[in-house]
């Protein structure tokens, strides 16, 4: 049975009647975050028991929750079929002035979501992959990654939060149900997380990037890129074979783009594959025509793998050769590394290896 978390408001309105009980539905659950309909005092006992039999609340749980040193929260959740995901809050400490010009300090949270069990894209240097793929998660398994991480946290129900769909499995490969997700904690009745919060980062689907950017949400795209030739990419990511670096570039010219942001291009760099100048060199050209930024991530090593972690030195020197060239380039940095929160270190734990 679908859960709850499933429905837009608009769904909910054609179901439930009188329709105006559905945003107050939405209420309960997004503002208050009430997992149980006995709580929910403003709605007739009748309703409330349709809506347990036919609208489950209780989809997921959290099973396991690590705190890094940093900050850094990483939650298992179990859907009800017994298979696993990771949800990581991020915590930044960002710096604004108030009104009278004092500095404050005020903390800015980061959802990574998973929207997959295991990926079938299959990436050589990606965790995730080597579990394969086990099943799309439903509209409903997201939002509540994204509600329960609010909730355990106490976040206030008006402090914005940033969703990045980067967590366990390829979201534009669950494409109807990642849609559904961004348009349900979007509405302003519920967790009203505005799209412009929302990043989607996938390893470059070129058809699904389009059909994504015909649709116009005002999401963030980032595209992981990794390599600036085909040889290359398809060795790391291999559907780069049916969707290849020109193809993912012209995609991405298409896509609308928030006149205040740029789409972000993650570039993993790998120890003597890619971190080279030349290769940096090669980067820039790609992206001339597009108003984008880079974003360096270390590759994080694990068991079994053959490639390695970058030395420091390469890496500035790589920032430092596209930042010369005129490109905006950023280093990742790795939070949570403590309990294997960092990217490409989620994996599932209970079900594929059960050492949980
Ligand atoms: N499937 C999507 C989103 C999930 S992966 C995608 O590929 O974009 C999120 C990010 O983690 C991607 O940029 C991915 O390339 C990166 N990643 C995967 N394995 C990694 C590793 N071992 N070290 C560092 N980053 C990694
Ligand atoms: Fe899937 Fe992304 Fe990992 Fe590639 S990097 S296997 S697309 S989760």
């Amino acid at each position: 049975m679908k859960s709850i978390y499933s429905y837009s408001l608009k769904e909910l309105q054609n179901d439930i009647k009188p329709s105006f009980r559905a945003k107050q539905i939405y209420n309960w659950l997004y503002k208050k975050y009430t997992t149980s309909y006995e709580d929910m005092k403003n709605i007739p006992k009748d309703l409330k028991e349709n809506l347990s039999k036919n609208y489950p609340i209780d989809i997921s749980n959290i099973i396991k929750k690590e705190v890094s040193s940093d900050g850094t929260i990483k939650y298992l959740f179990e859907f009800q079929d017994g298979k696993t995901a990771e949800a990581v809050l991020l915590l930044m400490k960002d710096k604004k002035k108030d009104a009278n010009g004092k500095v404050i300090r005020s903390e800015q949270y980061t959802f990574c979501i998973s929207t997959q069990v295991g990926c079938k894209v299959g990436c050589s240097f990606c965790l995730t992959a080597k579990g394969g793929f086990v099943r799309d998660l439903t509209a409903g398994e997201i939002v509540a990654q994204v509600l329960y991480l609010k909730k355990d946290n106490n976040i206030d129900e008006n402090k914005s939060v940033n969703i990045v769909y980067m967590g366990m499995g390829e979201p534009l490969d669950n494409f109807d149900n990642l849609v559904k997700t961004i348009n349900i904690i979007a509405d302003s009745n519920g967790l009203d997380i505005a799209t412009r919060r929302q990043t989607i980062s996938t390893s470059g689907i070129s058809n699904k990037i389009e059909k994504l950017g015909e649709l116009n949400l005002g999401v963030q795209l980032a595209i992981s890129l990794h390599a600036v030739d085909d040889d290359l990419r398809s060795e790391l990511i291999p559907m780069n074979k049916a969707y290849n670096i020109k193809s993912i570039i012209e995609a991405v010219k298409k896509f609308p783009v928030d006149t205040r942001k740029k789409v972000m291009f993650e570039y993993l760099v790998i120890k003597d594959k890619n971190d080279d100048i030349k290769s940096a060199d090669i980067l820039v050209k790609l992206l001339k025509d597009i108003d984008a930024k880079v974003n360096l991530i270390f590759f994080n090593p694990f068991e079994g793998t053959a490639y390695e972690r970058p030395s420091n030195n390469s890496m500035m020197k790589f920032k430092d050769r596209l930042i010369s060239k005129g490109l905006i380039a950023t280093i990742r940095e790795s939070k949570g590394i403590d309990i294997s929160a960092a990217c490409g270190q989620l994996k599932e734990k209970v079900g594929n290896n059960g050492n949980t």
